[in-house]
């Protein structure tokens, strides 16, 4: 698959709002959607796109666009509240959401963790090794986080407590 071949599909079913911040999306929309997601890690785009037609069904990231409240789930850009928290008290931060290589989600018909059950369970299937955040605070987190970050010394999908 070519990359144009790749973005024009990821496009049937995501949208670049849905992976950037308004602010990041009113400044760069006039150069176009392959814009954006060449702004992304390619692992990434790819990850998704398997997800969701693997799945076939609805998967939300930001939903700023049709008026939720949704709008740092994707890429954090120095417009958004925690890149500019972070830079505030000159704190060095490599989130994968800061490294386009990271967004949160919720899929269609199951929870965040039966979701990533589902996805330690087709592990050898995924295109690329996957990190999920599994509790925050002990507590189970409601959406799933998915990155691309890749560590060898790390299990192709590596759940991590935050
Ligand atoms: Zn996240």
């Amino acid at each position: 698959m070519t990359t144009k071949q790749l973005y024009d599909q990821f496009l049937k079913y995501f949208t670049p709002e849905e992976l950037f911040s308004p602010a990041a999306y009113k400044k760069y929309k006039h150069l176009g959607d392959y814009f954006f997601l060449s702004r992304l890690d390619k692992r990434l785009i790819e990850t998704l796109l398997w997800i969701r037609e693997k799945k076939g069904q609805k998967m939300t990231i930001n939903n700023w666009l049709w008026g939720g409240r949704f709008d740092e789930r994707g890429v954090r850009d120095t417009s958004t509240h925690m890149v500019k928290a972070r830079a505030k008290a000159n704190d060095a931060w490599l989130s994968a959401h800061a490294l386009s290589m990271g967004v949160d989600y919720d899929i269609e018909g199951e929870t965040a963790a039966q979701h990533r059950q589902w996805l330690k369970s087709i592990a050898n299937e995924l295109p690329h090794p996957i990190r999920l955040e599994r509790k925050f605070s002990g507590k189970p987190i409601t959406w799933v986080h998915l990155d691309v970050c890749d560590d060898p010394r790390s299990p192709k999908v590596y759940q991590f407590d935050v």
